[in-house]
């Protein structure tokens, strides 16, 4: 896992909320935080005049 930003190093870290726990990643690097959720979310694209490209 390679950061988006700076292509550091990212690693898996604990973060918990009050009833909520999960792993995110963190780049050691510029300190940016990647939760897979987010992750997901970013798949989409934010204007549908962006398509994505189809591959089959
Ligand atoms: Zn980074």
């Amino acid at each position: 896992m390679e950061c988006a930003k700076c292509k550091g190093l990212m690693v898996s870290e604990l973060f918990s909320d009050y009833f909520f726990t999960c792993y995110a990643w963190k780049c050691l690097n510029c300190g940016a935080v990647v939760d897979p959720t987010i992750a997901q979310n970013r798949r989409r694209p934010p204007s549908p005049e962006t398509p994505e490209p189809v591959s089959p």
